[in-house]
């Protein structure tokens, strides 16, 4: 929470002792325990009390996502169609066990995947109409345990499952950490956990030549690659993957090969932004997530797979209680023979009504508003020599860090641009966020809120600017 307790305006000019942070820390986790009962009510209370508290004690609580001056993290966006379709979904509130439980629920999803891989031109092999199909999920988290768990499985189908300690997966350094979590879900520990060092001269994508030499190490030594994820987009820096070089390498070594693109996703609506997902043709499933920057309010995470028979023989169970006619006669879809839970929301029906409402020509001109509002923000970086662009701008998301002043620290600007970073949220003006890349610390500026517009853009660049004059002095002095 920002702001949560006032923080004294010179306290954000030097970082927080422990003293100060375990403070704060209390106060923050304090906040809203002390503000509401301990328990629920015996009897119903009146509406506008609740919505008074909504507003004086949650909402001062809550980190405003849809804020214009939101650069945080990757967006997280919501729109009137997006709101609407969540409305219908929750009024209707149909739960989808199985296709007959509500069947339109299941195949406007259907439809409705089949339309955002034609979108994206994603291969044939991702539409229902062949051995493929898409499926919501609720995060690209849960979207990569469910593929993991999938090529596991189907790996252990053939050579036996008393291989499973053989089985080794592979990413580069910037993967997400979701796929960690998934490892550690499906059994497959440190050890088996091939993780490739990337840098600047390879834009912070994996080096094919890296990759290859560390699945033939693995093969000499008796294991067995099975699993890479690959990414279009990065958390840390939104750097891409070479997937054309790395499906080569997958597919002839027959590993499941997996492409998380859960923000930059978006952005390949676009022809000209399209060629990042070149080499798809060799990929077993691809995701991304219309909730951080396609308008569809969270949660609705896209998964494509090439065979979904392999998440059937996986997640299928066909209990008695749920047994019909059409499911037996394999006449239908049933998705959750496709993911970890049984009930599923009627979350297709936002997408729907965001495509529909909006157009695929309105979607893209949205993403490239944003693309063209973060080279903007690019260049203002560039025009001062106190800072420095540390990657490529390939889409919305600028990286960049405060230049040392001084070598006092000798931490390469770390604590400066952590200090610089505080500061600037402290305004409460703008959010923003950071990551560390090669053992730097680097400021993280990512636009894709709806209501950001160029004038935000200035604004927030000048507080930057501020603060960082503010720093540099209150050094010098
Ligand atoms: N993959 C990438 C590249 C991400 O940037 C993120 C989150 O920002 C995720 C996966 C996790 O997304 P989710 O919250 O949908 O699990």
């Amino acid at each position: 929470m920002s702001n949560g307790g006032n923080v004294r305006e010179n306290d954000t000019l030097k970082p927080m002792d422990s003293k100060q942070l375990r403070e704060y820390g209390h106060r923050m986790l304090d906040y809203l325990k002390d503000l509401l009962p301990d328990a629920a009510p015996e009897q119903p209370e009146n509406f506008q009390h609740v919505l008074d508290d909504i507003t004086k004690k949650i909402i001062p609580g809550l980190t405003h996502w849809q804020s214009p001056n939101f650069f945080g993290y990757y967006p997280g966006n919501s729109s009137i169609a997006g709101f609407l379709g969540e409305m219908i979904c929750s009024g209707l509130n149909v739960i989808g066990l199985s296709w007959i439980t509500s069947p339109a629920s299941t195949e406007l999803e259907v439809i409705v995947l089949d339309w955002l891989a034609k979108l994206l031109n994603l291969p044939d092999q991702f539409l229902s109409t062949g051995h493929g199909g898409g499926i919501i999920q609720g995060t690209a988290s849960e979207a990569i345990l469910v593929v993991l768990l999938a090529a596991r499985d189907k790996i252990l189908e053939r050579i036996g499952r008393n291989s499973m300690d053989k089985l080794v997966v592979y990413s580069s350094d910037q993967v997400h950490s979701s796929l960690k979590k998934a490892c550690q879900i499906a059994g497959i520990y440190n050890d088996n956990f091939r993780i490739i060092k990337t840098d600047a001269s390879s834009g912070y994508g994996i080096d094919p030549l890296n990759l290859d030499q560390a699945v033939h190490v693995d093969i000499e030594a008796g294991l067995i690659p099975f699993f890479l994820c690959a990414t279009v987009g990065t958390t840390s820096s939104a750097s891409v993957d070479p997937l054309v070089k790395i499906g080569k390498i997958t597919e002839e070594n027959a590993m499941w090969f997996h492409v998380d693109a859960a923000y930059a996703g978006s952005a390949c609506i676009c022809p000209e932004y399209r060629h990042y997902l070149d080499g798809l043709e060799y990929v077993d499933s691809f995701c991304m997530n219309p909730h951080k920057w396609l308008l569809i309010n969270f949660d609705c995470s896209t998964l494509w797979v090439k065979e979904r028979s392999a998440l059937v023989n996986s997640f299928g169970t066909n209990p008695d209680y749920l047994k019909n006619k059409m499911s037996q006669q394999k006449n239908v879809v049933d998705f959750n023979d496709w993911q970890i839970p049984l009930g599923r929301r009627f979350r297709s029906l936002k997408l729907w009504m965001v495509l529909r409402l909006y157009g695929a020509d309105k979607l893209r001109g949205y993403i490239r508003n944003h693309i063209n509002l973060a080279k903007q923000f690019e260049q203002l970086v560039r025009s001062d020599s106190r800072f420095e662009i540390v990657c490529p701008t390939l889409f919305s998301l600028v990286c960049f860090r405060f230049l040392p002043y001084n070598n006092d620290n000798d931490d390469d600007g770390y604590e400066l641009n952590s200090q610089l970073l505080d500061a600037i949220n402290s305004t409460g003006q703008l959010f923003f966020t950071h990551t560390i890349i090669s053992d730097k610390y680097i400021l993280r500026f990512a636009v894709g809120a709806v209501l950001t517009e160029e004038r935000h853009i200035r604004e927030a660049w000048k507080v930057i600017q501020n603060q960082a004059t503010i720093i540099s002095n209150n050094h010098i002095l």
